[in-house]
């Protein structure tokens, strides 16, 4: 192998360590997260809505219709139109080996806009998400006023059903709403909880719906129907003060909050989810968790 030849091998690896998600932005690519390891967009050559996909697992990218492949090398000289040199100088930075650099400036420029349009895009994109989530925000504090106590209602009911031995007043950042709103043209009653951020804000409301029987409402899967509402990421529903005023126990459902608390006596917050339990976000003056508490 020849010293250019070698030179140009590693360029070549140089080019493709950049990732491929990286490597779509540069080509001005707007990805949406579309689960697992998989993000979707229009592709910056062909248009569509979502044909061009990236899969970070599998480490690879494809454009429905003009083929894909693992490489980044090969998905920026799709995006782009480019030359495998050219598409090597992109994600590098550096000239090829061979020295002659192959772009024009009419090319750098288009590039250069192109990015700043995709940049502009991300950031309309996250201020829409902000306002959506502050709108969401509202309609949890709205919900929250109109909910009653919880005493004496249906919530009260199945609370102490589905939690034995359950006594004494339940908390007031628990109520009952009779006609919860659920989806479009669908109320159902549910117990209703204050969701509550790192500064004791609210930042959501957590629903249980409940069917006529008060017994959990359920979907089509027999899964039971629970929902937050508002940007509850972080948040917890505080059930009880913390001890001593500095611990806690956290776990998940409210059901289980309550059930750990009568085997432990310990103060607990319960944080709806497995996501909301491990992306809790901490008062400052939490000094420990008592139990971090799975699932029930
Ligand atoms: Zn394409």
């Amino acid at each position: 192998m020849s010293v250019l030849d070698q030179a140009w091998t590693d360029y070549k690896l140089r080019a493709n360590k950049v990732s491929l998600l990286d490597a779509a932005k540069k080509c001005g690519a707007t990805l949406k997260p579309a689960g697992g390891k998989e993000y979707v967009g229009p592709c910056p050559a062909c248009g569509g809505k979502d044909r061009f996909a990236v899969n970070t697992s599998k480490n690879k990218w494809v454009c429905r219709g003009a083929g894909g492949g693992g490489d980044t090398i090969g998905l920026v000289m799709h995006c782009d139109g480019l030359t495998f040199a050219q598409a090597c100088e992109k994600l590098t930075g550096e000239a090829p080996p061979s020295g002659s650099t192959e772009y024009t400036p009419e090319q750098r420029a288009a590039w250069a806009k192109r990015q700043a349009e995709a940049e502009e895009r991300d950031r309309h994109r996250q201020e829409e998400e902000e306002r959506d989530e502050l709108a969401r925000l509202d309609v949890a504090k709205e919900l929250w006023g109109e909910a009653r106590i919880i005493e004496g209602s249906m919530a009260e009911d199945y609370l102490r059903r589905r939690v034995k031995g359950l006594e004494g007043k339940l908390p007031g950042v628990l109520r009952f709403h009779p006609k919860c709103f659920l989806s479009k043209g669908q109320y159902h009653p549910a117990l209703v909880a204050l969701v509550q951020g790192a500064e004791g804000q609210q930042v959501g409301t957590w629903r249980i719906y409940l069917d006529a029987h008060g017994d959990n409402l359920r979907a089509e899967d027999g899964s039971k129907i629970k929902k937050g509402l508002g940007p509850c990421g972080g948040g917890a529903v505080r059930l009880h003060p913390p001890k001593d005023g500095s611990y806690i126990a956290v776990c998940e459902g409210i059901e289980t909050g309550f059930g750990v608390h009568l085997l432990s006596g310990l103060p607990v917050w319960a944080c709806r989810t497995a996501n909301g339990l491990s992306g809790l976000a901490l008062p400052w003056e939490i000094e420990r968790l008592a139990a971090r508490l799975g699932s029930s």
